[in-house]
């Protein structure tokens, strides 16, 4: 019994020593003790921290944005459209500006052009709740006209600092009016949509991959199965730039 007591005082020993070589180790070499169990949780705790930290940004942002009046459009909308989804999203859609259905619900997409960007998501495999949709124009421009400079001047720091908040990896710029103001030129979509550009997030920020392509608004106009085919293309490769797969 005495034996018995002395070998399990001898396991406690080695155990301590052991513990207390790690501790050593881990305090010159910063190798932690932790289970993986334990850093997996500790990981996803701040990450779930990080997540509700942006959208407590993002949440802020919206405010300011319904309360805009910085230039005319916010005397003519219904409600503004700040953008929804997902806070850490890997993948930004940026549209043109709101449309009447959404200068009606205060929701970016959900007229016609938004059901078709829905069925473009979940053709990646992907949710709405997954990524973050929104536009360069918080307000519906009247009869749905295009931006003007001095609007997209006035509005555009919401969705830097949206962009600065949520960090994607790739940025999706629908349409002309899009792609042309976040990657700062004149060239037409047919020009830029098919491959990856660069969006400047500021100094010391690293850029973020933008694809241009179609407005699904054109597309619905244009529903041909080469610009379907086109918009597919873009697509597979912003999965691929992901990493994720290509659903068939
Ligand atoms: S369009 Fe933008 S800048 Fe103009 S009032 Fe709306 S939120 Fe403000």
């Amino acid at each position: 019994m005495l034996l018995q007591f002395d070998i399990m005082e001898k396991k406690v020993n080695i155990q301590k020593v052991v513990r207390q070589h790690l501790e050593m180790e881990q305090f010159f070499t910063g190798f932690s003790l932790k289970s993986k169990a334990e850093t997996h949780e500790q990981h996803d705790k701040e990450d779930s921290m990080a997540v509700a930290e942006k959208a407590v940004e993002l949440e802020k942002i919206a405010e300011e944005v319904n309360q805009c009046r910085k230039c005319d459009l916010g005397s003519l909308r219904t409600n503004a459209v700040p953008g929804e989804g997902h806070p850490h999203a890997r993948i930004m859609f940026i549209g043109e500006a709101p449309g009447a259905d959404e200068d009606a619900q205060g929701r970016p997409f959900v007229g016609r052009a938004g059901q078709l960007l829905d069925r473009v998501i979940e053709a990646c495999g992907l949710k709405r709740s997954d990524v973050f949709i929104g536009n360069i124009l918080k307000c519906r421009p009247p009869e749905n006209r295009d931006p003007r400079a001095e609007e997209i001047i006035s509005c555009l720091p919401y969705l830097q600092r949206q962009i600065e908040i949520i960090e994607p990896q790739v940025i999706v710029a629908l349409g002309a009016h899009a792609a042309r103001t976040l990657l700062n030129t004149t060239k037409s979509i047919g020009e830029l949509r098919g491959q990856f550009h660069e969006y400047y997030a500021g100094i010391g920020r690293p850029s973020i991959k933008l694809m241009a392509t179609y407005h699904t608004a054109y597309l619905l106009r244009n529903y041909s199965q080469e610009n379907r085919r086109r918009v597919w293309e873009d697509m597979k490769k912003v999965l691929a730039e992901l990493g994720l797969p290509t659903p068939e």
